[in-house]
């Protein structure tokens, strides 16, 4: 089963992503996971891709794509995969669907996650990262060991910066929130559900919202 997860930054999705991966047995792919990794190994994608992130831009559609059909057509997600801030344009739900079609894999649900601006910008200003694994933390500081013990500290996303906070919430409101009248005009399965709450309130409400 494919479940996108829509939402603005610090929505919720990459934890609540964690959660619902373990709980459906379905791996998780996260394109900006992918893009951080690509980074932090100076590959040519990482270095096509910095500008862009740190900034608070969204990274070009045909590079995205790439990395999606990859993931895809990967025999680890040959079950589904619930994908974390994957689709995050017009143009890249469509290429979604024309992969899924290509696979004979439907879209199982669009999860999209619901929350105010004001409660985004305190939460990301208080999340730190893990420079390992990536796991997101709030409550911590930069610095910290990750609970996981895989030898990451907590670091804070330059992308995390209040500037790039304010850019990501415009580029999510002109590119992102169209996404979401596409998938209901389409006749996809969107599922929206409040996301703010504890992590086990919201996890219950996705899981609700998954018919689990
Ligand atoms: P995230 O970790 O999901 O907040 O993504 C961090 C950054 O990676 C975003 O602000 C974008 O610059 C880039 N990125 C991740 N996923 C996408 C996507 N589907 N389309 C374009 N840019 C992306």
């Amino acid at each position: 089963m494919i479940i996108v997860l829509l939402g603005p930054p610090g929505a919720g999705k990459g934890t609540q992503g964690e959660r619902l991966a373990l709980r459906l047995g379905l791996p998780k792919i996260a394109t900006g996971d992918v893009l951080r990794g690509a980074v932090k190994a100076g590959t040519p994608l990482g270095l096509e891709a910095k500008a862009f992130m740190d900034r608070g831009d969204l990274v070009p559609d045909a590079v995205i794509l790439g990395i999606m059909k990859e993931a895809l057509n990967a025999p680890e997600n040959a079950r589904g995969a619930i994908l974390d801030g994957v689709v995050r344009t017009v143009p890249q739900a469509e290429g979604l669907q024309a992969a899924l079609a290509e696979l004979g894999k439907p879209l199982g649900a669009v999860l999209n996650f619901d929350i105010a601006d004001g409660e985004i910008v305190s939460r990301i200003s208080g999340r730190t990262v893990c420079d390992a694994c990536q796991v997101p933390y709030s409550g911590k500081v930069p610095g910290d060991e990750c609970e996981k013990h895989d030898g990451g500290r907590l670091v804070r996303r330059k992308d995390d910066e209040p500037e790039a906070v304010q850019r990501r919430l415009d580029v999510y409101r002109a590119q992102t929130a169209p996404v979401l009248t596409w998938y209901t005009a389409a006749g996809a399965p969107v599922k929206t559900i409040d996301a703010v709450g504890t992590l086990e309130q919201v996890e219950a409400r996705a899981l609700a919202a998954l018919g689990r």
